[in-house]
């Protein structure tokens, strides 16, 4: 066998899903790479529901074909993952049921059903008989219209983390985590950025800021502008113990139940501009509670196993930062993912991979150019 040529170093600033998936990418293409964390407990990526929403491959906005590109390469990358470290991430594709409770959600729903048909994605109207008969457990008597989406799949989000961790750590001196509790960039000679973790520089041929809704923070402490808002999502968790063993996800407006094939049900999520916050609030899980039990009443009465939060990375004009970082000759940025970045994850990795190699991507990056906030 032929002795490994590498590619040179690259640096990772950022250990969610899509730093890490970043690295994998990078190592696949006999990159060193050294991902440089702050080891937050649990990362947005961790908190993430991991629903895969419905895609089309003739969809024309550059946001729906990420989307579509991550489904695609989802599935090889779940099965990759799992041969080379034994962990199942679970993904599934299980269909999603669209419900709406009042006249704004039945005009989103129709309107919703109009995109799905242009885009040849499979829908179909569930009317309230059927409803009841296919999906016994929703109170059907609250619900005005329904639609059932086939191709809608989910992820366990940690699952797919560890599994992406582990593989990278298996590369041996090829991949390499660096925890530091003070993590900052930092401009070298005023063309190269690196990473100072702890007092340690750690530099490489190549940088990529994955630092999520951090990322913003980060950039501007070396006078960069690439403005992140974290926005705030609260999950609660209840175990169904078989009462509900359905594989479905069931979406009304920004609220999702998510049931894992375990029995526990995610229950998500809220929306909320409040800072840096990560925790949890009682009115939020109380909001949570009274939505899920309105749809799934068996629930009522029942414990939930816990709760949690995380920090969506908002951009300011709702397209993702994936690109160049202007000023730095070997600096990019790969966040602003919002609310699709597990979904898109691999997509991005695979396409920055290319915008680092500098090939042309598989994706077209341009509307995604960071250099647009400057303009
Ligand atoms: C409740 C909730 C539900 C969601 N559900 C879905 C879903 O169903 N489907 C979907 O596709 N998306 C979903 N999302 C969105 C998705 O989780 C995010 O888009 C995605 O996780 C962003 O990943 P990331 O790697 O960019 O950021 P993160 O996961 O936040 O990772 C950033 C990393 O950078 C590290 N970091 C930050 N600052 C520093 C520093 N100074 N030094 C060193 N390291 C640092 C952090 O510790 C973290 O590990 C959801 C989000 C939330 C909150």
């Amino acid at each position: 066998m032929g002795r490994i040529v590498n590619q040179g170093h690259a640096v990772i600033l950022g250990g969610g899903i899509v730093g890490l998936s970043v690295a994998w990418e990078l190592l696949r293409r006999n990159w060193r790479v050294t991902v440089v964390d702050d080891n937050q407990p649990r990362n947005t990526s961790w908190a993430s529901a991991g629903v895969l929403l419905p895609t089309s491959e003739i969809s024309v906005h550059p946001v729906d074909r990420l989307c579509c590109l991550g489904t695609r390469l989802h599935r090889e990358w779940s099965r990759r993952l799992h041969e080379h470290t034994g962990i199942d991430n679970e993904l599934q594709f299980g269909g999603g049921l669209y419900v709406a409770r009042s006249p704004g959600e039945v005009a989103a729903l129709l309107g919703q059903r109009e995109v799905w048909r242009d885009e040849q994605i499979e829908f179909e109207p569930i009317d309230n008989h059927s409803g009841l008969s296919r999906f016994p457990e929703l109170a059907w008597s609250a619900i005005r219209r329904a639609t059932w989406v086939p191709s809608e799949g989910q992820l366990r989000t940690p699952r797919h983390l560890q599994a992406l961790r582990q593989a990278l750590l298996m590369r041996g001196e090829q991949g390499s985590i660096v925890v530091g509790r003070q993590v900052a960039l930092e401009s070298i000679g005023g063309r190269e950025l690196g990473v100072r973790a702890d007092g340690r520089l750690v530099r490489g041929d190549l940088l990529c800021v994955c630092a999520g809704a951090w990322s913003g923070e980060l950039l501007s402490q070396i006078g960069v502008n690439l403005p992140t808002t974290p926005v705030r999502g609260q999950i609660l968790l209840f175990k169904t113990d078989g009462r509900w063993a359905a594989n479905y996800v069931i979406n009304e407006g920004v609220r999702y139940l998510v049931p894992r094939a375990d029995g526990h049900l995610l229950v998500g999520s809220t929306m909320e501009e409040v800072g840096f916050d990560c925790r949890t609030t009682d009115e939020g899980l109380r909001e949570l509670r009274e939505f899920a039990v309105a749809i799934l009443p068996a629930l009522a009465g029942a414990e939930s196993l816990g709760a949690w939060a995380g920090l969506r990375p908002a951009s300011f004009d709702g397209l993702p930062y994936l690109g160049k970082i202007e000023g730095f000759d070997q600096a990019y940025i790969a966040t602003g993912l919002f609310r699709i970045g597990v979904q898109v994850s691999p997509a991005v990795a695979v396409a920055m991979a290319d915008l680092l190699e500098g090939r042309p991507p598989l994706l077209d990056l341009r509307p995604f150019a960071p250099a647009r906030v400057l303009t």
